[in-house]
């Protein structure tokens, strides 16, 4: 990695702004996932052992840029203190005198957390004066947030501008594991794709293409590569502004790309569906395609076998439904049996990972959708790319 981490300067004592990814689903007033605030826990370990005060920050929903006690990350914040078992205390806003007495009266190693940043519209247009007031508060800024590094926001970047920030362990470890996948895989390298659809993972078959060895596809998106070809999907869901460069991606692949050949169908997308397995050559009119089958399950087996390094995105199924779940299940049984390091992102190819019980499994589980295929397309995040350069 070539940006500086929390590890390359010594922050001992220094009061520093730490931006953290507490976008964690609520349900009546309780977080039910914690895993975005496990995965902040070593960076706020790190600091509170060099007697940092530690100011937290985070963005939480779509609170269109105005207060909202639905949107509030009070509740975050009990379950923060619950998990490291020291008080974390809250601050109503995320600047101006509220911020600002709190982190004023911060002692060493002690923890609060600052109020949605997305209760002011200047946060996600990135205003200046507002990344000013941000920075007002600490001495450096820290930023942990790999979810949101994909975001030019005044929290994940602007601040920047006016401090000096440094990545966070998290941030540093999802970079470190994602960054092999673009700058020395192990080989072979398999490429997992799946997922609704094939529009927001193109730029990462593109970007991907010449580096993995081999390409699986699966889910929604492989629909529009199977009627690229020329077969018949039936009512499944295809986007056909996508067919000429789903074409033109398989042409370039030269076999590296890898479809189903039989498929589960259902007809109609429901839970209650009727089901039947066919090979792609025969979907009916009036059913549509809603997993992976057998046999491509079996071919992806074998393509996972040896692999050095397996990075997964998109479940190969709507796994939500009981009866179409299979081939994602048993691809995660495939992909955690691999020796070489393997890598799942995206927010339902997670869940889907944590319903087969297979996590534990799994090298790395990134913590950023939208930021890990980003990332993976080749784009410079914007968050990391404020960052002090090493
Ligand atoms: P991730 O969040 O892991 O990046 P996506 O959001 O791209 O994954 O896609 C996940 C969704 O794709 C799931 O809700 C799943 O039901 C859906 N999906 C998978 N296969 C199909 C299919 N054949 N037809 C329609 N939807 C599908
Ligand atoms: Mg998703």
């Amino acid at each position: 990695m070539n940006k500086k981490t929390i590890r390359d300067l010594d922050l001992t004592g220094w009061r520093c702004l730490v931006r953290v990814d507490f976008n964690v689903p609520l349900e009546d007033g309780k977080v039910t996932d914690d895993t975005r605030l496990r995965a902040a826990l070593p960076t706020i370990q790190y600091l509170a052992e060099r007697k940092c005060p530690i100011l937290l920050c985070s963005h939480l929903g779509r609170p269109k840029g105005k207060p909202d006690r639905k949107y509030s990350l009070e509740p975050v914040g009990a379950h923060l203190a619950e998990l490291m078992g020291r008080p974390v205390k809250m601050a109503a806003d995320c600047v101006g005198v509220e911020a600002e007495n709190v982190a004023a009266g911060l002692l060493q190693g002690e923890v609060a957390l600052l109020e949605n940043t997305r209760f002011h519209p200047e946060e996600e247009k990135n205003e200046p004066a507002f990344a000013q007031r941000l920075a007002m508060l600490a001495t450096y800024y820290v930023n942990d947030a790999f979810g949101s590094a994909h975001r030019a926001h005044a929290s994940t970047e602007g601040v920047a501008h006016f401090i000096p920030g440094v990545a966070g362990l998290l941030m540093e470890k999802e970079l470190n594991f994602l960054g092999k996948a673009l700058q020395e895989p192990d080989h072979p390298f398999v490429l997992i794709l799946g997922g609704a659809k094939i529009s927001d993972k193109i730029g990462v078959i593109e970007n991907l293409l010449t580096r993995a060895d081999r390409i699986l596809i699966g889910g929604g998106m492989a629909n529009s590569f199977l009627k690229a070809r020329g077969l018949s999907v039936g009512d499944s869901l295809v986007e056909d502004d996508a067919l000429d460069t789903a074409r033109a991606l398989l042409e370039k692949a030269g076999g590296r790309i890898l479809l189903p050949t039989d498929v589960v169908l259902g007809d109609r997308f429901d839970a209650g569906a009727a089901d039947k397995t066919t090979g792609v050559d025969s979907v009916p009119d009036g059913w549509r395609i809603m997993d992976i089958g057998p046999e491509t399950v079996r071919a992806y087996e074998q393509a996972l076998d040896g692999a050095g390094l397996v990075v997964w995105n998109g479940p190969m199924g709507v796994f939500e439904f009981p009866s179409f779940a299979a081939g994602t299940m048993d691809i995660a049984a495939a992909v955690a049996e691999v020796q070489g390091t393997t890598i799942v992102g995206g927010g339902d190819s997670v869940a889907a990972l944590n319903q087969s019980g297979l996590a534990g499994k799994i090298t790395h589980i990134s913590t950023g959708g939208g930021a890990s295929l980003e990332f993976l397309e080749g784009k410079t995040l914007p968050g990391v790319a404020a960052l002090q350069d090493k």
